[in-house]
């Protein structure tokens, strides 16, 4: 199952950012994964499920959002979503062939939603700035 490297390499730039953001507590993250992305959502979840059961990132709420495949007449030009991955008629002309693909390869960290503690804030009691 490939989806449980992609999730590994989620995990790790989901580190990064907190690390890099300075985040206390990871709550959510959100992922949006394009219906030609390769990756099953399911498979996803269930990897994500695996690998957060424990550690630091434990209990860490996966949001998937399925983006639809989307493409550009390569005869016409006029953009629609097909239906079928495998068979997408131009719904103005009718060209089966060519189409360039707009949107549906992706997948990707759209979001990572942060608890940021307001009482640890506070409490830093303003150390000497220097100024
Ligand atoms: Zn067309």
């Amino acid at each position: 199952m490939h989806e449980l490297s992609l999730i590994e390499s989620m995990l790790a730039i989901i580190r990064e950012e907190r690390q890099k953001h300075g985040m206390k507590r990871i709550l959510r993250v959100r992922v949006v994964n394009g219906a030609l992305s390769g990756a099953v959502s399911d498979s996803l979840a269930f990897g994500w499920e695996c690998l957060t059961q424990e550690g630091d990132l434990q209990g860490v709420v996966l949001d998937i959002v399925d983006a639809p495949l989307k493409v550009v007449c390569g005869a016409c030009g006029k953009p629609f979503v097909p239906e079928d991955a495998h068979y997408m008629p131009c719904p103005a002309c009718g060209e089966i062939l060519g189409h360039e693909i707009e949107s549906g390869k992706e997948l990707y960290i759209d979001e990572i939603e942060a608890d940021i503690d307001d009482n640890d804030v506070a409490d830093v009691a303003a150390p000497p700035t220097g100024d």
